[in-house]
């Protein structure tokens, strides 16, 4: 009998703890395992923060597939997924033509959301990965080199907008916060000349989060010159700054997008029913319909129940997904019945720059050094499950 084909999109937490899962579950020679990515390393999205405001060398961030993976029970193909033909049971590659499938799990994550706002793409930084990470660390101290060599000293330069006060923007502004001092030192910069700004449409920054924590950010935030704009849509940027919902203007040459994301755009392209590139699974992650395609990570929606809406796209819930993906191919090759999912959420920790951070965890609320302390044990914790102790001391950080 032939071995069925398991094709696995996207080696991002989804993918890559799938892949690792299948080695672990399935016997030798029961299936062959197919791994693309567009990349020939896996990064940690949940760290790109650090390195996009130059507060951590980008290369902490990734690490080879091969590194991490066996790539002796695993086909690894660098290459860009361009379409999914489900009916054909096939995935259409950039280079390498097409694959055929028998399970096929979509883990391709998401893209930024703009919400229609115009100029997103053309004038803003919105790309969280690790080359865009890297423009926008270069493009930051860019704006400090030239400050003092231009004839006029133009404030927008040194003006740095966040738009979106959710985990993203706020851990962003964190790292950014805390580098301003030294950027300032290094370019002869008047500390008061920086302006940042975090601009955010709801009437809170992180919205739904712990109100006594979110004040806690926020006064941080205040104390190292973060300036708040609450209920303040941003409704177009442009090559100048952003215009406000209020008709206001704040020119800037730095607009760091984070209002949010939505699923990979292939989900549409492929056809699947989505919300925002999200698929709305069936209990045990495949598509409905489809019974050979498990979507997981950011391009699935899964209803919280207890409030009817949906959970939030993150990697703690990607990684859940994955191990429970992993099982139910084996049920499936085996002939058995597969299991639902539900998110078993630990808690949500966001660092706030240096030694700051602010989380719930297990129910119990921590802010400064011991969220500090949790946050990069949780980010150790994902090299671990991973790589092992080789890993953690390779690429792991300092929880003190
Ligand atoms: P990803 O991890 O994004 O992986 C998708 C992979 O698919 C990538 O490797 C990508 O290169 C690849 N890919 C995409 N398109 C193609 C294509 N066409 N062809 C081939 N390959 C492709 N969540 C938390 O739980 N905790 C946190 O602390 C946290 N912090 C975050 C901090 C930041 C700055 C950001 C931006 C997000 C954070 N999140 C956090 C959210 C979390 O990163 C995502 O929910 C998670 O990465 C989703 O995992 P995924 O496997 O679906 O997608
Ligand atoms: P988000 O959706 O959580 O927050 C986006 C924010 O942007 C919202 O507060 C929204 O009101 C605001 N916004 C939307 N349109 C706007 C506009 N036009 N002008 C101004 N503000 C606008 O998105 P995110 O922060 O990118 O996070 C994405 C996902 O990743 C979430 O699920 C989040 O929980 C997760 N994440 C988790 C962590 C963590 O756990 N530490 C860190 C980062 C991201």
């Amino acid at each position: 009998m032939n071995k069925p084909k398991i094709v696995i999109l996207g080696a991002g937490y989804g993918g890559m703890i799938t892949a690792s899962r299948l080695t672990k579950e399935l016997g030798y020679n029961e299936a062959d395992i197919t791994l693309v990515n567009k990349h020939n390393y896996h990064y940690q999205t949940t760290w790109l923060h650090e390195p996009a405001a130059g507060t951590l060398d980008p290369e902490k961030t990734r690490m080879k597939i091969s590194d991490v993976l066996n790539l002796n029970k695993i086909h690894f193909i660098k290459d860009v997924v361009v379409d999914i033909k489900k009916d054909e049971k096939k995935v259409i590659l950039e280079k390498n033509n097409e694959l055929d499938y028998d399970y096929l799990v979509v883990a391709l994550g998401s893209e930024p959301e703009t919400f229609g706002v115009p100029g997103v793409f053309e004038h803003a930084f919105s790309k969280w990965t690790v080359n865009g990470a890297r423009q926008v660390r270069d493009h930051i101290e860019y704006q400090f080199s030239i400050y003092n060599n231009e004839t006029e000293k133009r404030d927008e330069l040194l003006t740095f907008i966040v738009a979106g006060a959710g985990f993203t923007g706020i851990e962003f502004i964190g790292e950014l916060s805390e580098r301003v001092p030294q950027l300032c030192d290094s370019y002869d910069v008047p500390r008061e000349k920086v302006k940042m700004y975090v601009i955010e449409a709801a009437p809170t920054a992180l919205p739904g989060f712990d109100p006594e924590l979110v004040e806690y950010a926020m006064n941080l935030l205040e104390s190292r010159g973060v300036e708040f704009k609450i209920s303040c849509p941003i409704k177009e940027v442009t090559e100048h700054g952003v215009i406000l919902a209020d008709g206001n203007e704040i020119k800037s040459e730095t607009v760091v997008w984070a209002t949010g994301v939505r699923g990979n755009s292939l989900i549409e392209k492929a056809g699947f029913e989505n919300m925002r590139g999200r698929v709305k699974v069936e209990s045990d992650l495949r598509a409905p319909g489809h019974g050979d395609i498990f979507i997981i990570g950011d391009c699935a929606l899964i209803i919280n129940e207890e409030i009817n809406r949906p959970y939030p796209p993150t990697a703690q819930i990607a990684m859940q997904q994955a191990a429970v993906c992993a099982s139910n191919i084996k049920a499936l090759i085996h002939n058995e019945t597969t299991k639902g999912f539900k998110p078993d959420i630990k808690g949500t920790v966001a660092s706030l720059g240096g030694k700051e951070a602010i989380g719930i965890v297990f129910d119990r609320k921590l802010y400064g050094s011991s969220a500090n302390f949790m946050k990069k044990m949780i980010d150790n914790r994902y090299l671990y499950m991973l790589g092992g102790t080789p890993l953690v001391l390779k690429k792991g950080k300092n929880p003190l």
